[in-house]
């Protein structure tokens, strides 16, 4: 007689779905093929696949929960009472760096003269950084900033030309030592500080003239990714709030005078560091006149929101994606979870903004793309970027909630990458400008330059003609801006331009499904609740069919 299989054997592991690991993620993701090839990539289909499958495996995502489960530590002595100021991160955080590195996530988008690479560098990076956003985001912070921090470096060639080459490097050179011996280096930012973070105007730290730099002296309440090789910082200089790059190396090769007084224990975002730091007379480059380092710090701003849209759309993809193949394996009362009405219902709404946000995110890197050859387009990237972080930021903790409840208990339990994805969702909408930050910045670009961006409004009016309630969403965003007050009403305006740019690029990559997203988003009343959707069957059928292939 063989013995008694015991609960824990396979055999008696029974109804549970299969680990969703070794997946082709561009190769399973019809609507990112799909925004891709709309957006100009269509050529590039065979690397973005092989950056799918490497990204997907079993290995990737195990790497990942290691970084998370494993946070930096900031050791800020030697045993003999020197300052160190280093952290230390685990090796998987070490290996995603290097692996985003290796394929330009850091960088492809500039060309070698520090110049914007030719197009579609925008939506390929945008792909590229939307796939590895779905695995690991910790390590994504020095990597989005060090892309954009070039944008800001632009006004100051001669830095530019200096650190250009280190910075464009496809190596990851984690060792800490003068960036000029390094083989590859990173980027971060310092603008926050304990009295604002939004209104920096308010900064506190000073900025002395010591020769052809200056010395820096004051804190930053929020400084991540403290190991990059410089810093853009804001401070107060005789003429002004000015941006300056802080090396951690001083140029004679001395340690710079940074002093980290700890790291934020943070709701998510664990594999990444977020420091608290001093600056006792650090060494910095003025970068951009005096007085003008919001206007100069700005142009890397809007880079890193981009990003923030991205990487939230990714944590929605993969939440979705988590949820949707749990409910095709799990069965209650003897029917799959995902032939059940309510749930096809909730996993085909969640699969719609999936959908739109990729749709969304890929049209706006487009604009990106061809922003240096095309005012239009340039308008369109400087009013939809706020906008479109806005929208997406704002709807992945949401979404991200229901997939955890598609899993039931299982999406609470930490094995599963669903809290993690949970923790992390927030954090897109609050850094690099928060919500009601977002809203008063499209407000800002419709003031500056209210010709250019009404020709924006109405051409994204046009894409739209003839969805489901586009031109009442049309009328309905013109006039609030344009009528008295429009402060008081512009998260619900920005909301519907977002909605209303979402359509417009549904229907350049998916007619179909924009006709659906316009009818369930901008013409019948939502019930707010994800679910609350009226979808037909065969609506349902190829909406789940697109996110993600049955098998
Ligand atoms: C994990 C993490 C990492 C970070 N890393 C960095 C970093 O590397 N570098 C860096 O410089 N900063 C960093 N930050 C800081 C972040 O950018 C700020 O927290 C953010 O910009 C908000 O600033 P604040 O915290 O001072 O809030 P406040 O500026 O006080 O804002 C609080 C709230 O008020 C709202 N608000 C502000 N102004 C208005 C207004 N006029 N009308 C209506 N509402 C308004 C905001 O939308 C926000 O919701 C990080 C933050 C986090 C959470």
């Amino acid at each position: 007689m063989g013995a008694m299989p015991r609960p824990c054997d396979p055999e008696h592991v029974l109804n549970q779905s299969p680990p969703y690991v070794d997946v082709d993620l561009y190769g399973s993701d019809q609507p990112l093929r799909d925004a891709v090839a709309a957006n100009g990539g269509g050529e590039h289909a065979t690397v973005l696949a092989e950056f799918g499958c490497h990204w997907g495996t079993a290995e990737m995502f195990d790497l990942a929960r290691e970084a998370n489960e494993n946070p930096p530590k900031l050791r800020r002595f030697d045993p003999r009472g020197f300052r160190l100021d280093i952290v230390e991160f685990h090796p998987a955080y070490h290996h995603f760096m290097a692996q985003s590195i290796s394929v330009g996530l850091h960088a492809s988008t500039w060309r070698s003269d520090a110049g914007p690479a030719a197009p579609p560098a925008q939506v390929l990076r945008a792909a590229r950084f939307y796939m590895a956003a779905q695995i690991e985001t910790g390590h994504l912070c020095p990597i989005t900033m060090t892309r954009a921090a070039l944008a800001a470096l632009a006004v100051e060639p001669g830095l530019a030309t200096k650190l250009g080459p280190a910075i464009l490097s496809r190596e990851y050179d984690r060792r800490f030592m003068p960036w000029w011996k390094k083989t590859g280096i990173t980027l971060g930012m310092g603008m926050t500080e304990k009295q604002g973070g939004t209104d920096v105007r308010t900064n506190t730290t000073r900025a002395q003239r010591e020769g052809d730099a200056y010395a820096i002296t004051g804190d930053k309440w929020f400084m991540s990714a403290p190991m990059c090789d410089a810093f853009l910082v804001l401070a107060q200089a005789p003429g002004g709030l000015t941006c300056f790059l802080m090396p951690r190396f001083r140029p004679e090769g001395a340690v710079n005078s940074l002093r980290f007084v700890r790291l934020k224990d943070k709701l998510g975002n664990r594999s990444n560091a977020s420091s608290e730091v001093e600056f006792a007379g650090a060494s910095a480059w003025r970068v951009g006149e005096e007085g003008r380092g919001v206007r100069t710090i700005i142009n890397m701003v809007q880079l890193t929101r981009l990003d923030c849209a991205i990487a939230s759309t990714a944590i929605m993809r993969m939440a979705l994606a988590q949820a949707l193949h749990h409910a095709r394996h799990r069965s209650v009362f003897q029917r799959l979870l995902v032939e059940q009405p309510l749930m096809r219902g909730v996993l085909a709404d969640m699969a719609i903004e999936v959908e739109a946000a990729t749709a969304l995110v890929m049209r706006l890197a487009r604009s990106f793309d061809l922003a240096a050859g095309d005012a239009r387009e340039e308008a369109r990237a400087r009013l939809l970027t706020p906008a479109v972080k806005y929208w997406v930021c704002k709807t992945a903790p949401a979404l991200v909630y229901e997939a955890m409840e598609c899993l039931g208990g299982n999406g609470y339990v930490e094995e599963n990458p669903l809290p993690r994805l949970y923790r992390e969702a927030p954090v897109n909408a609050i850094w690099e400008g928060s919500g009601n930050v977002m809203c008063l910045d499209v407000l800002r670009a419709l003031a500056s330059e209210p010709a250019l961006m009404s020709a924006v409004l109405d051409a994204v009016g046009r894409e739209t003609q003839g969805l489901p309630g586009a031109s009442a969403t049309a009328m309905f965003i013109q006039e609030a801006f344009s009528g008295k007050e429009p402060e008081a009403k512009a998260r619900l305006a920005v909301g519907q331009l977002a909605l209303l740019a979402a359509a417009a690029a549904l229907r350049e990559c998916a007619p179909a499904v924009a006709e659906i997203f316009a009818r369930t988003r901008l013409h019948e009343p939502h019930g707010g609740m994800l679910g609350t959707s009226k979808l037909g069957s065969d609506e349902a059928r190829v909406l789940l069919d697109r996110a993600l292939p049955v098998g």
